[in-house]
C-alpha cells in the first residue's frame, strides 16, 4: 500500500511558513509514514528551479530527493480561478498534476501567457474551469485536474459562496475529463455519499499543509494499491478507482468550515440553527459563512448514514502531535509534546503506523495510559469535537470538563466582542 499526499504548498504560497523546503517535506513525510508527496506550486518562478535542483526525475515521471534513502514527489500545483459563469461570480481552486518535466514546462508557459505567477504559489487567473480543462488537454491528456477542498465556502467547486451544484454545471461538456475531487478537511466520504450525483466522482484526500510539520503534512491523504509508484499508476487510480483503495481523513468536525458561523462574532451554528436565524448572524446582522455540513444538507438526496455501494475504505484520524497536545494541555510544538511524539516514533517507526495499527497494549509500553487510550478512541471514532466554523479549526473534546471549558471560553469571547461593539457604538 502507498500513501500519497497530493496537495502541497511551497514557502512561496500565501500564508505558508517561510521555512518549507522540499527536503524538510521529505523528512517529515518519512516520519509521518507517507509514500509520496506533490511538489506544490510548480509554476512559481522561484520554486520551479528549486524542484529542478533538489529533485531528480526518473522515466516514470517521479522526482526523487538526492539522498541515500530518496523520497519521491510528483509534479503538482494549485491555481485559483476567478470568473463569471451562469450569472454568478466563481472562485474555484484546482489542483493540477503533471506527468513529467516536459509537460510541466509547457503548462508553465501556457499559464504564464494568462497572468503573473510570481506573487503567490497559488496564482489567480481570470479564465473558467472549462477553459482550464481545454488548455490542459491541448498540452497533454495525462494532466489531471482535481477540484481542491471541494465543499469549502469560498473556493470549493461545490462551496456555498461561489460554487456550483454539480460537476456538470461547472465543467459542462468537459466534465468527462475530470474524475475526482478532494474531500477537504471539513468533509468526509460519508457526507459526499449522500449526494447521488457525486457517485461517479472518485474521492481523494490531501492535507493542503501550510507548513512542513507532521501535524499538518499528511493529516489527510490517499491510499493507493499498486506495485510501483509511477505517474501513470497514480492517475489511473484517480481516474478509474482501480488501485485507489481509500483515504485518510480527519474528523470533518475538525475542519475549519464544517459548521456555519462568524469567527469575529464568535457565532457557530449547525445547519438547523442557521435556518432558524435565516442565515443571518445575530451579533453583526450580516450573512453567516455557510459551512460544509449545511452545503451537504442542501445538495443531499439521501439520508444521513447512507452507505454508497462499493464505497472505498477510509480512516478517521487526528495528527499525533495534536492528540498529545490536547491531553498534556501543551502547545503542539512544545518540547513536552515532541518528547512523547518521538518516543512513539522511535518505537513504532511512523506516525501513521501508531495511529492506524499499533495495539493498546503496545502503546502503553511507551506512553502514558491516557495517550494510548486516546489513540485507540480516535481510531474507533469515539472522540467528540466542537465543530470548526468560518476559518476556526474544530477542537477535540475529551471529557465534560473540556466541554465546559470550551463553552466558558466561547462565552467570554462573545462577551468581550459584545463589549467592543458597545463601546464602538457609543
Ligand atoms: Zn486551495
Ligand atoms: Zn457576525
Amino acid at each position: 500500500m502507498f500513501i500519497g499526499d497530493l496537495h502541497i504548498h511551497s514557502k512561496y504560497a500565501r500564508a505558508c511558513s517561510k521555512d518549507i523546503t522540499l527536503q524538510r517535506l521529505a523528512d517529515n513525510a518519512k516520519l509521518k509514514g507517507l509514500s509520496f508527496l506533490g511538489t506544490g506550486d510548480f509554476q512559481h518562478p522561484k520554486h520551479y528551479p528549486d524542484i529542478l535542483n533538489s529533485l531528480q526525475e526518473d522515466s516514470n515521471g517521479i522526482l526523487w530527493t538526492k539522498e541515500t534513502n530518496p523520497f519521491p514527489f510528483i509534479w503538482q500545483t494549485e491555481i485559483s480561478l476567478m470568473y463569471k459563469q451562469d450569472g454568478k461570480g466563481r472562485r474555484i481552486h484546482h489542483t493540477i498534476l503533471s506527468p513529467n518535466k516536459g509537460v510541466t514546462a509547457q503548462i508553465i508557459e501556457s499559464l504564464g501567457k494568462r497572468g503573473r505567477m510570481d506573487y503567490d504559489g497559488r496564482p489567480i487567473f481570470g479564465f473558467s474551469s472549462i477553459e482550464l480543462v481545454e488548455m490542459m488537454r491541448s498540452i497533454s491528456e495525462d494532466i489531471e485536474i482535481i477540484p481542491a477542498h471541494c465543499l469549502t465556502p469560498y473556493f470549493g467547486i461545490f462551496g456555498s459562496m461561489s460554487g456550483f451544484d454539480s460537476f456538470e454545471d461547472c465543467f459542462k461538456e468537459k466534465s468527462k475529463y475530470v474524475n475526482a475531487v478532494e474531500t477537504g478537511l471539513s468533509a468526509a466520504p460519508p457526507m459526499l455519499w449522500r449526494v447521488s450525483k457525486f457517485d461517479k466522482l472518485n474521492l481523494i484526500s490531501s492535507s493542503d499543509p501550510h507548513s512542513y510539520h507532521s501535524y499538518r503534512l499528511g493529516r489527510e491523504a490517499t491510499l493507493f494499491d499498486f506495485k510501483q509508484i509511477t505517474y501513470q499508476n497514480i492517475i489511473k487510480a484517480i481516474r478509474t478507482g482501480e488501485g485507489l483503495s481509500g483515504t485518510i481523513e480527519v474528523d470533518p468536525n475538525y475542519g475549519k468550515y464544517h459548521f456555519d458561523g462568524h469567527r469575529v462574532c464568535g457565532v457557530s451554528f449547525s445547519p438547523e440553527e442557521s435556518k432558524k436565524h435565516n442565515n443571518i448572524c445575530p451579533v453583526c446582522r450580516q450573512k453567516l459563512t455557510i459551512g460544509v455540513q449545511n452545503r451537504i444538507e442542501q445538495l443531499a438526496d439521501r439520508p444521513e448514514g447512507f452507505v454508497k455501494n462499493n464505497a472505498k475504505k477510509f480512516y478517521s484520524l487526528l495528527p499525533l502531535a495534536e492528540l498529545i497536545s490536547v491531553i498534556l494541555k501543551k502547545g503542539v510544538s512544545t518540547k513536552t509534546v515532541l518528547q512523547e511524539y518521538n518516543k512513539l516514533i522511535s518505537k513504532f517507526n511512523t506516525e501513521l503506523n501508531v495511529l492506524m495499527d499499533v495495539s493498546l497494549e503496545d502503546l502503553k509500553l511507551v506512553v502514558n495510559e491516557k495517550i494510548a487510550e486516546t489513540v485507540i478512541k480516535i481510531r474507533e471514532g469515539k472522540v467528540r469535537y466542537k465543530p470548526g466554523f468560518d476559518g476556526n479549526y474544530g477542537r477535540v473534546i475529551l471529557d465534560d470538563k473540556d466541554e465546559n471549558n470550551l463553552i466558558k471560553e466561547d462565552h467570554n469571547f462573545l462577551k468581550s466582542i459584545q463589549k467592543g461593539l458597545d463601546s464602538f457604538s457609543h
